[in-house]
């Protein structure tokens, strides 16, 4: 700072738009603060990338992918014969209409709250609370704030020898802005983004290679969910290549060094979805004497706090990257720095891969479980015996349900299949509650509805399954009744 320049004074800087950001907005502003959040898109990048190129535009591609993809499933069962074409033209207009109102909407809320929107990008400048904010088109702006939330979030990770070029190797944010269907795409990354986007591609009419280095897809889950999804994916045409690395591109060929030796894919596009990195690289943080650890995220702990001024929330702290890992987090972070002793210390963080079936988890694994001290047992119910599954077509997928043996608590859940972005809340709730496998046996589920499975895996797990086979009663005598 200049000699003689006057900082603003600023009661709670939150920096960021996003879920994270404008949630600890609303709430420290509803504690009382008053609240300036600096979003470098100003209230264009209110909802940040979840809103702008991420959770939201990613879910309308694959509803309008799982509806046309259902329409030649439908023809089969009495319903009208033809999908028709897309026009992703139409679907990026409407798509554009969800978005701004959904951008829209948190700005109102903002309003309403008091908080103040600025745009410009932040930089620590001194450790005594100082931050400069700049603007292209503004004189510098510098802040001195009494506290201050950082959920700047992350950014698609590049590969070396793949740089993107936002034409022909491009990330999900471009994917999602396609006004025309590629005829053949290839995905680098088997996880969340790269199984979402390739099988919504594929179900739209595009030939899809997903190439993912470790040897199942989604590698960081259970290894028989990644088997389960690479299988049904080959049924709707797509390609998997596993321990496959990209080598590669010669502006028409994606080289990629397979298990099988080297191939090249004649591909139309490339979709590279391999991670994503924490925007920590640019904030200034060397002004606060902080570093962020080997994997760009700043350590914190249940208080979310990096200095006793400011907090670090959602992609940029750790724990998974997910949206509403960084909402708990804005309501925790804005409590703490507002004097309540409040800590960030979940039972659980759902997590859902909008794959085709869904995938969702909460809770322990049953490894983890083990890990934790646990005696843990699972209890499994496939979604082939669910009615309502089968009305709608569906016979893929499970529920598992992880749970300590000795006292009947439920601590996991799994549920691969339809609706189980959905199915998960109520895992979720009786984790969070410590509930018993009676407290799931003993609710009366609405019939005929998917979410029966919760009630069928408890009654599984308690030894007297309904809709699947149990053990053979046995008679008083000790024989079969
Ligand atoms: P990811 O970590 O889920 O998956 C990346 C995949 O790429 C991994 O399977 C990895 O083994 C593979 N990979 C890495 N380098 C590779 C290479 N050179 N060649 C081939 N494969 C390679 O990352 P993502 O899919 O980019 O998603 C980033 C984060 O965003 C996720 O961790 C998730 O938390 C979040 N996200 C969440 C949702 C959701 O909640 N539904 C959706 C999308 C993204």
């Amino acid at each position: 700072m200049v000699v003689g320049e006057m900082p603003e004074g600023v009661d709670l800087l939150v920096v960021g738009g996003g879920p994270g950001g404008y949630v600890a907005a609303i709430a420290a502003a509803q504690l009382g603060r008053n609240v300036v959040l600096v979003d470098a898109d100003g209230e264009d990048g209110l909802g940040g990338i979840c809103v702008r190129v991420g959770c939201i535009p990613s879910k309308a591609l694959i509803e309008l992918a799982s509806h046309v993809h259902s329409q030649s499933a439908w023809h089969g069962r009495g319903g009208p014969a033809g999908a028709g074409t897309v026009d992703l033209v139409k679907f990026q207009d409407w798509k554009r209409d969800v978005v701004g109102g959904l951008n829209g909407g948190v700005r109102g809320l903002l309003k309403r709250a008091g908080v103040d929107v600025r745009r410009g990008w932040f930089r620590f400048t001194r450790p005594d609370q100082g931050a400069l904010v700049t603007d292209p088109d503004r004189p510098p702006t510098h802040l001195q704030f009494k506290s201050c939330i950082i959920a700047t979030g992350s950014r698609p990770v590049e590969l070396e020898h793949l740089p993107f070029d936002g034409v022909r190797i491009v990330s999900s944010t471009e994917t999602l802005e396609l006004s025309e269907l590629p005829k053949s795409v290839a995905v680098v990354g088997g996880g969340y983004i790269g199984l979402e986007l390739g099988t919504a591609l594929a179900k739209l009419g595009s030939a899809v290679t997903i190439v993912e280095a470790l040897d199942t897809l989604l590698p960081t889950m259970d290894a028989k969910i990644g088997t389960l999804i690479a299988e049904h994916v080959k049924e709707l045409g797509v390609e998997v290549l596993t321990n496959a690395k990209v080598t590669g591109d010669t502006g028409t060929h994606l080289q990629v060094d397979g298990s099988n030796g080297p191939v090249e894919l004649d591909v139309e596009l490339v979709v590279v979805a391999v991670g994503r990195v924490p925007n920590t690289d640019d904030l200034g943080l060397e002004a606060l004497d902080v570093a962020p650890g080997p994997d760009g995220r700043l350590r914190v702990g249940t208080d979310l706090l990096v200095t006793p001024r400011v907090a670090a929330i959602g992609d940029i702290a750790p724990g998974p990257s997910l949206a509403h890992k960084a909402s708990a987090e804005g309501h925790v972070a804005a409590a703490v720095l507002s004097g309540h002793s409040e800590l960030f210390d979940p039972a659980t963080i759902a997590a859902v891969v909008f794959s085709d079936p869904e995938v969702a988890q909460a809770g322990l694994t049953a490894v983890g479980a083990e890990e934790a001290g646990h005696p843990a047992a699972r209890a499994t119910f496939p979604i082939s015996a669910s009615g309502r599954a089968r009305t709608m077509g569906e016979s893929t997928g499970f529920v598992e349900y992880v749970y300590d043996q000795s006292t009947g608590v439920v601590l996991g859940a799994t549920v691969v299949g339809p609706h189980a972005s959905e199915l998960i809340a109520e895992a979720a709730l009786a984790i969070e509650m410590a509930a018993h496998l009676d407290d799931l046996a003993g609710t009366i589920h609405a019939h005929p509805t998917m979410a029966e499975i919760h009630h069928e895996a408890a009654l599984v797990a308690l030894g007297r399954p309904l809709h699947i086979p149990g053990p053979k009663r046995r008679g008083s005598d000790g024989g079969a009744a």
